[in-house]
């Protein structure tokens, strides 16, 4: 079948309905509660919008002499949103020539991780630097892996491993000697990072913490390592488009990354559309942001940070992590938490909203404890108050969530605040969660998802770039069942709907990155953004959704998406304009 590309220009968007293409599929399953079902829908490939949509019948009077698309026993949806993600990141970190040895792939233990090592070890020419991504000190109980246990693997050639967290790099003697520090020892703790050290106090034990000295290592080792950072981000474009997302964000933006996220947007046939947060830590954080392609790539908030994650112990909750050889293997901190984890004070918040929130921007905060989600109300009802944007269409987020509660959440509806949760949390740590790194009260409840919808928020789910891979369909299967990876169910009322989970991946993630109106659903105006699915999600038993259910393809703005022709082309792109962008993979804030 010949279909024609999407057309990437602006000038013709605004000419008449003329459908050109009429797709008919065994079932549309629309996401338009005013037509929940469809068979056929015609879109003009000129705008990308849809012209019509209804049974065959309906769709062909409406666009007579237009050809029909048969797609078989093809199911379509509107193309999964995930509103929350870091793909340019997450591309350099976990796509080749990166290797990604998290527990949240299949890399079980640190055994596993050891292996991997090994393979690439041999796979990889003796001159190459090789990055690791995702060692996990709780789910793969993994040493601390300095200088000392990396040498034993690697004598001779540099390394850098980055923890699961984001919040750590660790690297061997050969990295050292490849940054050139003096005697091996580290340099002076940066603002904002430490580096760690032998017992000499001078020298470097080969690792280093949080975004200050991450930024050193990285910024001085990942240039040799990742020749074409583009390339990466663009693998990582399409892991998400093999999963059915044609729509994301950028949460941790900084105008380092424009021309990437412009030259992604711009080369034909790109899978998706993408939203920048920008970090409010940037100096230009409120400064507009206009993108050539803005239907493609466009900045619609800031992203601010409450707390830090649950696995490194740094989240603001009201409640104690359980001391037992798990949480002491991954040097979780004991004792009670609360505001002490909080990145701000009440009055830091309360300036930094004041001096954001009148650039229009929508506001994005990341917040996992249920003591950081009471200052982040508190402090969000008094900026929306003071600025006038009570019972406005503001939609301020908030992200992640795992230990609010439902009070909180109905609070959030109250002020129209919305949520976008992180069902990942609980389906690949749930069952440490309950009942190992907390009391079951707590642990069980983590990531309260029906809570959420009851109280009206509008909950989207992610799975946070890198944090875990994009996979939207296992979200809807496993909040539908409760389940863990493993398949233990830990807190059962938190299980939701299949028509709940199904909005959580489109139109309520559409709704949170302002895009409701032209995306999320399928209806007459809206861009023809589409997921071709092997099976009808509601014929199923909801344990076997990522089985039974392969997406098969995804379109966007009626263009049928060719992915390898898409990677193709962003490797032609000359990587020298793009080659600061790794240093961009060292400034990334916790998920
Ligand atoms: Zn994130």
């Amino acid at each position: 079948m010949t279909v024609p590309r999407r057309n990437l220009g602006l000038s013709d968007r605004k000419g008449g309905m003329a459908a050109d293409t009429i797709l008919k599929a065994s079932t549309i399953i629309t996401m338009d509660e005013a037509r929940p079902r469809a068979r056929a829908l015609a879109f003009d490939s000129g705008t990308g919008r849809i012209t019509a949509i209804g049974s065959v019948g309906e769709v062909q009077a409406a666009t007579p002499g237009v050809p029909v698309t048969d797609l078989g026993d093809t199911v379509l949806m509107p193309g999964f949103v995930e509103p929350h993600s870091h793909p340019l990141l997450s591309g350099m970190a976990t796509q080749e020539p990166a290797y990604w040895v998290s527990p949240n792939v299949g890399i079980a233990t640190w055994a596993d991780v050891k292996a991997i090592f090994t393979k690439a070890d041999k796979e990889r020419p003796a001159g190459d630097v090789l990055v690791f991504n995702g060692v996990d000190r709780l789910l793969q109980q993994a040493p601390l892996p300095t200088r000392t246990v990396l040498d034993q693997l690697f004598p001779t050639r540099p390394v850098v491993v980055i923890d699961n967290s984001g919040h750590g790099i660790y690297f061997n003697t050969a990295t050292i000697t490849l940054m050139g520090w003096t005697d091996g020892h580290a340099p002076a703790d940066p603002v904002g990072g430490s580096f760690g050290r032998e017992s000499d106090g001078v020298t470097s034990n080969g690792t280093a913490f949080e975004s200050g000295a991450l930024m050193m290592v990285a910024g001085a080792v990942l240039p040799k390592a990742i020749p074409h950072p583009l390339h990466s981000g663009a693998l990582f474009y399409k892991l998400m488009a093999d999963n059915g997302i044609t729509a994301t964000s950028e949460h941790t933006y900084n105008s380092g990354q424009f021309q990437a996220y412009a030259a992604l947007a711009s080369v034909p046939g790109c899978p998706l559309r993408l939203h920048v947060y920008h970090m409010s830590i940037e100096a230009d954080a409120a400064a507009d942001v206009t993108f050539p392609d803005s239907e493609l790539v466009r900045k619609v908030g800031i992203k601010l940070w409450a707390d830090g994650s649950p696995w490194l112990g740094n989240v603001a909750i009201s409640f104690e992590y359980l001391d037992n050889p798990t949480t002491r293997t991954a040097q979780i901190e004991m004792g009670p938490r609360g505001e002490t984890q909080m990145n701000y004070t009440r009055a830091q918040l309360d300036a930094v909203l004041d001096e954001l929130v009148p650039a229009g921007y929508q506001m994005a905060f990341h917040c996992n404890g249920d003591v950081g989600f009471d200052v982040v109300l508190d402090a969000y009802a008094r900026a929306l108050s003071k600025h006038n944007l009570l019972g406005s269409d503001h939609r301020w987020r908030v992200e992640h969530l795992g230990a609010a509660r439902r009070d909180q959440f109905e609070r959030a509806a109250a002020l129209g605040v919305t949520c976008s949760l992180s069902p990942f949390q609980y389906i690949y740590w749930g069952d440490l969660l309950d009942g190992v790194m907390f009391d079951s009260e707590y642990g069980s409840q983590w990531q309260r998802v029906r809570d959420a919808f009851e109280a009206g928020v509008r909950p989207s789910y992610h799975n946070d770039g890198s944090v875990t891979p994009p996979n939207q369909l296992l979200n809807v299967q496993q909040t539908v069942t409760r389940r863990t990876m493993a398949g233990n169910v830990h807190g059962a009322n938190q299980a939701v709907t299949l028509d709940d989970a199904l909005k959580a991946i489109t139109i309520n993630g559409a709704y949170q990155l302002k895009r409701d109106h032209e995306i999320g659903s399928l209806a007459v105006g809206k861009y023809a953004d589409l997921v071709e699915l092997s099976a009808d999600i509601y014929t199923v038993p909801a344990d076997q959704i990522v089985d039974k259910v392969r997406v098969l393809g995804t379109w966007v703005g009626g263009g049928k998406i060719d992915l390898d022709s898409y990677i193709a082309a962003v490797k032609a792109v000359d990587p020298t304009e793009h080659h600061d962008l790794t240093n961009q993979a060292a400034v990334r804030k916790c998920c």
